[in-house]
């Protein structure tokens, strides 16, 4: 049973019943925000009349659905005055439809334009939630930023103002680093783990700063899916009671009394389950498109100090044990920085060789470095690179150069001339919480789908694109393309993976990880999920294992 504190409504309200179905199936209930309105879909600055309307929305969906949501209150502090007669209304006069106050991005949350917000909700005992972000930008963390939109920084300093208010610090920052170091420097701020990517590090990087108490569950759906944002607890093996603490305990102790009876009652039967878990292995397992040894500069993914070398493969092996993962495709994630690839391409070769039935090479090229065409050979005549026993791999936009670049034709031509499929680098992780001296852009869809188009013998697995980049790439190549996709951050949308089924085809759609930089239990609870919501047992077994082998050759 799950207590989601951070969802949203679909601003297409046919959407509805889907939003449902996937609650019904985890058997969740939702925590609702509408911060849309009648006349149009979500604004950052929005004006009384648009919020109120945004509320009277919610009600209705509350009011229709009280067996799956609860009604965030959703004001602009800008209107101070209006906001407090909002919130009177909704919160005090319909308790059984709205019992939290959710705040968004128009006006940055240390502004003393809030203080009388807050000593309603101190007075009522409403708990808040609070949106935060850190957004990478030109100019440094969180210069990304939308003008009115919050830091875990700035939530610090209110929470600080208001020590009697209980909040739910969105996103935990967004860039989870940041918002669990500035959180955790108060004990009204409770982790809303909502929203971004599953990554690699995150939940354990929490639990180690403020503990299981401290942490709740949310999802930011219907933009976010529910797999997703569940992977990044069930990814961690923790005991049952803290398990549901994070998935529901923690929650219903915040909103006490403010929460629905029914829902109190429900979530006083349903004890200490400790569900929900991660699915059985099916039959076939899996077989992973997209995966990484190695270390990363600007995040420890493997707890500090990083292990050694020789203690790479056992424990990636442990990890895919776990999961049912048979195999995995794999590339070293220094080959990203190292400008002289054929440095990673040596390591990785004998970092493989020590499990070679479990582990596929995956060799980086940089087209544009001059020594990449005898790095390919050495590939083949050193390393055995073959068919059926390796791939290669390209980053773009790491090692700086464009699709268009006559280079990159000339080393996919040689590639497809060996039969050798490659492995394009979309993204290894969200652009907005990269470092900040290490930024690389997304790939863009019609590049990706005229370098497809250019060499049409070629077998291309693209990686680390999310799911609007699969499908605007998709609608540019042509019928017959060699192009394959993997989930490893298809995150949402719910139901993304069922929606990209139908658009771009099981056939071009793989299984991958993106281990470590993200959590494997992503994927996996997003196969499981599309099955129980109708998916063909078939088209789920290819996705798992069978596309990999047209894809790149990897049985
Ligand atoms: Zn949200």
């Amino acid at each position: 049973m799950l207590l989601d504190v951070h969802g949203h409504p679909s601003i297409d309200r046919s959407r509805l019943p889907d939003l449902i179905a996937a609650l019904e199936r985890w058997d969740a209930r939702l925590l609702l925000a509408d911060l849309g309105a009648s006349d149009g879909g979500w604004l950052h600055d929005p004006e009384v009349p648009h919020w109120r309307s945004g509320n009277e929305l919610c009600a209705a969906v509350v009011a229709q659905h009280p067996d799956r949501f609860f009604g965030y209150c959703y004001v602009n502090p800008k209107h101070p005055r209006e906001a407090l007669d909002e919130m009177e209304q909704r919160l005090n006069g319909q308790r059984d439809l709205f019992g939290a106050l959710k705040l968004w991005v128009a006006l940055r949350c240390d502004d003393r334009r809030l203080d009388p917000l807050m000593e309603f909700c101190a007075a009522y005992e409403v708990p808040v939630l609070q949106h935060t972000w850190v957004k990478a930008g030109p100019a440094g963390p969180g210069s990304g930023n939308l003008p009115g939109e919050s830091t875990p920084d700035d939530l610090l300093r209110l929470a600080r103002r208001h020590p009697r208010v209980r909040f739910f610090g969105g996103h935990t920052g967004g860039d989870w680093e940041w918002g669990i170091a500035a959180m955790k420097q108060v004990d009204n701020i409770w982790l809303d783990i909502a929203g971004g990517d599953a990554t690699g590090g995150y939940m354990e990087a929490a639990l180690r700063a403020v503990g299981a108490g401290r942490i709740v569950y949310g999802t930011d759906v219907t933009g976010r899916s529910v797999t997703s944002q569940l992977a990044k607890v069930l990814a961690v093996d923790l005991p049952a009671a803290d398990r549901d603490r994070i998935l529901w305990r923690n929650a219903v102790d915040i909103l006490g009394e403010r929460l629905p009876a029914a829902w109190r009652a429900a979530f006083a039967r349903g004890g200490a389950s400790g569900e929900p878990r991660l699915p059985e292995v099916p039959p076939g397992g899996y077989v992973d498109a997209n995966a990484f040894l190695g270390d990363w500069p600007g995040r420890r993914l493997y707890g500090t100090p990083p292990p050694a070398q020789a203690d790479l493969v056992p424990e990636r092996l442990a990890r895919m044990d776990a999961l049912g993962i048979r195999r995995a495709a794999v590339s070293l994630l220094d080959a990203t920085w190292l400008k002289d690839a054929g440095v990673a391409n040596a390591e990785l070769a004998a970092l493989v060789r020590t499990a070679p039935q479990r582990l596929f090479p995956v060799y980086t090229l940089n087209p544009i470095f001059p020594a990449w065409a005898e790095h390919f050979e050495r590939c083949r005549s050193a390393y055995g690179l073959a068919p059926g026993t390796g791939a290669l791999r390209l980053f773009p936009a790491y090692h700086g150069y464009r699709l268009d670049d006559p280079a990159v034709d000339a080393c996919l031509e040689r590639a497809a001339a060996a039969g050798l499929p490659v492995v394009l680098t979309w993204q290894l992780e969200d652009a907005r919480m990269q470092g900040a001296a290490m930024q690389a852009p997304d790939l863009e869809a019609g590049a990706v789908a005229a370098l497809a188009a250019r060499h049409p013998g070629l077998r291309l697995v693209v990686t680390g694109a999310i799911g609007s980049q699969i499908r605007a790439t998709a609608r540019g190549l042509p019928g017959e393309s060699r192009v394959w996709f993997d989930l490893s951050r298809v995150q949402g949308p719910i139901d993304a993976l069922r929606g990209l089924c139908r658009e771009v085809g099981e056939a071009h759609l793989l299984f991958g990880t993106n281990t470590p930089l993200h959590v494997a239990a992503s994927p996996v609870l997003e196969i499981a999920d599309a099955v129980a919501a109708g998916l063909a047992p078939a088209a789920a077994a290819a996705v798992r294992y069978g596309n990999a082998a047209a894809a790149l050759g990897l049985e």
